[in-house]
């Protein structure tokens, strides 16, 4: 057993060395289509401590936490949980800045920290200033004003404290960073 396998296994709580690569979980991941790995595959670069291309797989950021591989996978592994301890790893060594996928996750966790829900425009105002792509999607941006998707203030959500901290209580956890 590699050390990285032993450091994810205990992080994860997931039985990661019982996989034997049937490839049930990738069959009915939401997400396969979009990602360069499938999650049959993330869990093998885990087993082999090939980490470096684990935290670089976009299925870290484009997983949604449905589940769906827990419930299919003979061995109860859930894969959102292994990819939640990458995805803490990289926050919290600031080890991507600038990409565009971790600068979204962080954005988007900052908004619901600070708002008790996203607030889409400080969110989209956050991941610019953290990727420096200010012209990028700028038409996309407009027409989605233009329709209102995009309000100018936050929307007034109750309950915003608890959300403050239910982020303290995972920070303390080192689950998340921020
Ligand atoms: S379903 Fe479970 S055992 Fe099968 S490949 Fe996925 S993680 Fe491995
Ligand atoms: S929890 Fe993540 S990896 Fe598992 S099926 Fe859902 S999107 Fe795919």
């Amino acid at each position: 057993m590699t050390d990285f396998l032993d450091y994810l296994e205990t992080e994860s709580g997931q039985p990661i060395s019982r996989c034997f690569q049937c490839k049930k979980c990738s069959g009915g991941c939401p997400v396969s289509a979009y990602s360069d790995i499938k999650a049959h595959q993330a869990v093998r670069l885990g087993q082999l401590g090939r980490e470096e291309e684990l935290i670089s797989a976009p299925l870290v950021w484009y997983c949604i936490g449905c589940k769906t591989c827990q419930t299919r996978c003979p061995n109860g592994i859930d894969i959102s949980a292994i990819l939640d301890v990458i995805k803490g790893q990289v926050l919290a060594n600031r080890g991507m800045p600038g990409k565009p996928l971790p600068a979204f996750h962080e954005s988007f966790l900052a908004s619901v920290k600070r708002h008790g829900r996203v607030y889409e425009l400080g969110m989209v105002i956050g991941y610019k200033w953290r990727v420096k792509r200010w012209t990028e999607d700028k038409e996309l941006g407009l027409k989605m004003f233009a329709k209102g998707k995009l309000s100018l203030l936050p929307h007034r959500v109750s309950g915003r404290r608890q959300v403050r901290e239910l982020f303290q209580l995972h920070k303390v956890r080192g689950e998340i960073n921020g």
